[in-house]
């Protein structure tokens, strides 16, 4: 924790088209505030190592005062008429695609993705916002054919009312728009934590949604220290649900800290996905996809392909292909638009490392890279291991990072135990042109989401979700809406 610092900032910030967007406070009952003690944390570009600028750190009274907040605005914002809060997200979602370029800038500078892949995650993001403005209008009361002589039966939907949104570093737009759009849709209020890494992108969300004219205490976002911000939040009563996305280790610290108020929980958490390639693939498709699905946010994907497992007759050409396609890729800076930008932290690359020399000890082969790049501290080149032996840890954990590591199965049995041989169960991949097998599979996949010869699963549509560790709960579609909600049964007699 620091004091503001005076300090040169990264010049990258001229290059905003609207630099009110970049701001330096959190949002609290539709003021941007500073912390009552004035600490501050630094963020820097995890590229270059530029300073980009401060956020307060908040402390318990002011994650106590966005509590406050959002339960005073929850009254009149549940009692709008849906078409009202359908509207107001509507012009949440114009206001994003309004400022596209600037969003993605200010995540590549804090995030280190390349600037196409900002620009995609801001599309994303946006996606949920529309999507939901459309969802808010649809009917929340179910009737039934009723059971009981006379009586007339109705399910009712109400908002659940404050919730508590924490997010990660890995997708600093996305998951924001993911949950406060359809917490909003509801109609509940929210306060929102961001991850102390890419604080800049929720502060320039909040300040569209200001420009859209969402109310005052509907959104709160409150930057800081995750525990002092989040821990009060998960003990006080008026807060109804959390909604968590990030590691594991943390989602398992929150549920237990809610279990006292028995909150309503949703927990998108870590994976760890196998990729399954069968001897009859279109191989060059499933090369393409692989890299892809391995690769994409420089690795640091909940859905990155970390085991990836090659019917043996094919296991060769896959491998010689896959190696040439890596090579390819190209490393830098974010700014520069590569296929690959530099990891969040320093602990992210060591662990980059920790697994390469894990794998090569227990007897992996290293196709290619193995090493950070020389480009700066947080950057690691593209690495791609052979023979990859099953008690190696990066088949046991998740890797988030751009190390490949492939093995060879030789029966469907034992490569479908392999892939749920996993305390994750988020995404799985498959690549075959056997209809009866991809049937049999995906029935036999412990995952929430399987992907046949194909690897974009995501978009506002579809119910996002894991099983097993990898959470509790579906975000995006109809479900990500219900999770913010509250069944009320109703039954009526007329006399
Ligand atoms: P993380 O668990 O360290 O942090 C996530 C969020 O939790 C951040 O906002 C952080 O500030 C907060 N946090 C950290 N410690 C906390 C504490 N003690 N109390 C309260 N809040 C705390 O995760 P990360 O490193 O930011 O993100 C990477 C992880 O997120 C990976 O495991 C990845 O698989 C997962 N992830 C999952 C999904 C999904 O939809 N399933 C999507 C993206 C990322």
């Amino acid at each position: 924790m620091s004091m503001t610092l005076e300090r040169p900032r990264s010049a990258a910030l001229e290059k905003l088209s609207d630099p009110k967007l970049f701001k330096e406070f959190s949002y609290i009952n539709g003021e941007w505030c500073a912390a009552d003690t004035g600490e501050s944390l630094a963020v820097t570009d995890p590229g270059s190592g530029d300073f980009i600028g401060t956020v307060p750190a908040l402390g318990t009274s002011e994650s106590n005062r966005a509590i406050e907040a959002a339960d005073a605005a929850f009254t009149e914002w549940s009692d709008r008429l849906p078409q009202d809060r359908a509207a107001l997200l509507r012009r949440w979602f114009e206001q994003i695609c309004i400022n596209r370029e600037d969003l993605a800038l200010l995540m590549t500078l804090e995030q280190g993705k390349p600037l196409s892949e900002a620009r995609g995650e801001i599309d994303y993001a946006a996606e949920f916002v529309e999507f939901y403005s459309e969802e808010a209008k649809r009917p929340n009361i179910e009737g039934i054919t009723s059971h009981l002589p006379d009586g007339e039966v109705e399910v009712w939907r109400e908002p659940l009312g404050v919730v508590a949104l924490v997010t990660p570093w890995n997708f600093p737009s996305a998951m924001i728009t993911r949950k406060a759009a359809a917490a909003l849709a509801a109609g509940c209020t929210c306060v929102i934590h961001p991850s102390k890494e890419t604080p800049f992108s929720a502060t320039a969300l909040a300040e569209l949604a200001e420009r859209a004219g969402i109310p005052a205490g509907v959104i709160n976002v409150v930057t800081g220290e995750p525990a002092a911000v989040v821990e009060p939040w998960t003990q006080d009563t008026r807060v109804r649900g959390l909604s968590f996305t990030g590691s594991t280790q943390v989602g398992r610290l929150l549920y237990t800290q809610c279990a006292p108020t028995i909150k309503r929980l949703v927990l998108e958490l870590g994976g760890h996905a196998p990729f399954i390639v069968y001897a009859d693939a279109d191989l060059d498709h499933a090369v393409n996809s692989a890299i892809a699905a391995k690769f994409a946010t420089s690795g640091q994907d909940c859905l990155a392909a970390n085991r990836i497992f090659i019917e043996r007759p094919i296991y060769e050409a896959f491998a010689e292909r896959f190696v040439a396609a890596t090579r390819r890729l190209t490393v830098d800076h974010g700014l520069e638009d590569p296929d690959i930008g530099p990891l969040m932290n320093a602990a992210a690359v060591a662990k980059q490392e920790d697994h390469v020399r894990d794998a090569l000890e227990k007897g992996a082969k290293l196709l290619c890279g193995g090493a950070r790049s020389d480009l700066g501290p947080l950057f690691f080149q593209p690495t791609v291991l052979g023979d990859t032996p099953a008690h190696a840890r990066i088949y046991q954990e998740e890797t988030f990072g751009p190390v490949a590591a492939l093995s060879a199965f030789d029966s469907e049995e034992d490569v479908i135990a392999r892939a749920n041989d996993s305390e994750y169960g988020l995404v799985a991949y498959l690549h075959t042109l056997n209809a009866r097998r991809i049937y049999r599979a995906t029935r036999q996949l412990d995952y929430g989401m399987v992907a046949v010869n194909r690897t974009k699963v995501t978009g506002a549509p579809i119910p996002f979700g894991g099983m097993k560790q990898s959470g509790i709960g579906r975000e995006g579609a109809r479900q990500g809406m219900e999770a913010f909600t509250e069944i009320k049964y109703v039954c009526r007699d007329y006399r």
